[in-house]
């Protein structure tokens, strides 16, 4: 006997009085709530979908919104383990509308970029969610076209045009096991129209055809339990921020960026102004001793043996051991970020500034430890695998591309599944 799902039958919106999170007028979950398990209004078995997206980040979101508003015929689910949507790299991030000028022109990265820029701008107005276009400046760049915006805010609009759509939204589904249904006499019909199972750390399943997984950080481990190829290997790295003490917050009136090194993703030190009027310095790049461990100490041994056993991690390391040795400094010594952070505002002193939040960041991570920095989708073979659409990586600035991230995967997955 399959242990039914928490969900709420009916529309989704304000009238659903019995969800203890209670909504906002535009429908939304109030702040800080949980999402409902909702039906969009379509008479559609819960158990059962066309096509099931893990993972409600806002790849997983956006991916949702854009294959059910293109085949509004079928069922698409969307499966997250935790009990808010968008709460991890979607949550924890700096918020930048990324031009896409950093990005080496003609790549895929610099591409998804300058499209989703501008398709979240128009998002955003169409939608009435604030954004501010602030510019950047990088040296002695001018870039009026950056901008910020509050991406879980963004992430959670996108779940509701799903939803009015009519998806699904499954909140606390942790997926445990992806594997092919056994016929039994009980389920036989929809085993085969539904032949994959997906379980979840509670025992709870739902089938369906098609998966697409959107994983964030444990993109490699779902891969893996779908009997796809655990490579690449994703390492977690914390990015730490400090926050501008409110009366010193004058000094910073756009998003300022240093050069980035080439040789890696990650952007450097920069000002960035959040919504809320604050201005945030960061992130660093270190090691995280933990898979959304978003604090120095939170430690996983299971998660530091898989970086240091299955990815290139040691390789990295001894490539860029001064790179690396000189995060970890700065992390520990905030006069260290300081010095840094003087090179753009002098005025800066260490007294002016707050240890403030940290996000980690996914990172795919080859066995020759190289950091994979354009996106990567990857299916498998078998029965399985050949359902299966796997986003292995998608780093910044997938937040700012990821309505053009999701149109791309929206092809994929027509092509791939003959939808
Ligand atoms: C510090 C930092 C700063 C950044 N700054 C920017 C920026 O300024 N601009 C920009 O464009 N991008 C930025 N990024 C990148 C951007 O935030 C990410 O690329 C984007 O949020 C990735 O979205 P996602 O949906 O793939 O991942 P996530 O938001 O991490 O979502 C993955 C989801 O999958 C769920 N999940 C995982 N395992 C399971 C499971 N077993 N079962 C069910 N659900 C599961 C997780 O709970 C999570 O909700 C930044 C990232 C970081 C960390």
């Amino acid at each position: 006997m399959v242990p039914a799902l928490r969900y709420i039958r009916g529309a989704c919106g304000p009238a659903l009085g019995g969800f203890p999170g209670g909504f906002s007028s535009a429908g939304r979950p109030a702040p800080g709530r949980s999402w409902p398990l909702c039906q969009g209004g379509r008479p559609a078995s819960t158990r059962s979908f066309d096509v099931v997206v893990i993972g409600g980040g806002i790849v997983g979101l956006a991916s949702a919104r854009a294959l059910i508003l293109r085949h509004p015929a079928l069922s698409i689910g969307v499966l997250e383990k935790e009990k808010d949507l968008a709460i991890h790299q979607t949550g924890h991030n700096s918020g930048v509308i990324h031009s896409g000028i950093y990005y080496k022109p003609e790549s895929l990265k610099a591409k998804l970029c300058v499209q989703g820029a501008a398709l979240i701008y128009e998002y955003c107005k169409q939608k009435g969610i604030s954004y501010k276009q602030c510019g950047k400046g990088l040296m002695a760049i001018d870039c009026p076209y950056t901008g910020i915006v509050d991406y879980r805010q963004v992430a959670l609009s996108f779940a509701e045009d799903f939803q009015e759509a009519g998806g699904f939204v499954l909140t606390n589904f942790e997926v445990k096991d992806i594997e092919l249904a056994k016929e039994s006499p009980s389920r036989s019909k929809d085993g085969m129209k539904y032949p994959i199972v997906i379980r979840n750390t509670k025992g709870e399943e739902v089938q369906c055809q098609y998966v697409v997984t959107c994983a964030g950080l444990y993109s490699d481990r779902i891969s893996e339990l779908s009997g796809c190829d655990p490579d690449p290997q994703i390492v977690p790295f914390r990015g730490d921020y400090l926050i501008l003490k409110p009366e010193k917050c004058y000094l910073v009136k756009g998003n300022i960026y240093p050069v980035p090194d080439s040789r890696f993703p990650f952007l450097g030190v920069h000002f960035t102004p959040r919504m809320d009027g604050s201005i945030w310095l960061g992130p660093n790049a270190v090691l995280a001793f933990k898979r959304e461990g978003y604090r120095p100490f939170d430690f996983s041994a299971r998660d530091i043996m898989d970086v240091i056993i299955k990815s290139g991690l040691i390789k990295l390391v001894f490539q860029n051991f001064s790179y690396g040795v000189n995060e970890m400094y700065k992390a520990c010594f905030l006069s260290a970020t300081v010095k840094h952070l003087q090179k753009f505002i002098p005025e800066i002193t260490v007294s002016d500034i707050l240890r403030g939040p940290a996000g980690v960041r996914a990172q795919a991570l080859d066995r020759d430890g190289n950091l994979i920095e354009d996106f990567v989708f990857d299916g498998g073979v078998g029965d399985i695998g050949n359902r299966i659409l796997h986003v292995r990586n998608a780093p910044s600035p997938a937040a700012t591309s990821s309505l053009a991230i999701s149109g791309m995967i929206a092809d994929e997955v027509q092509q791939r599944f003959k939808l």
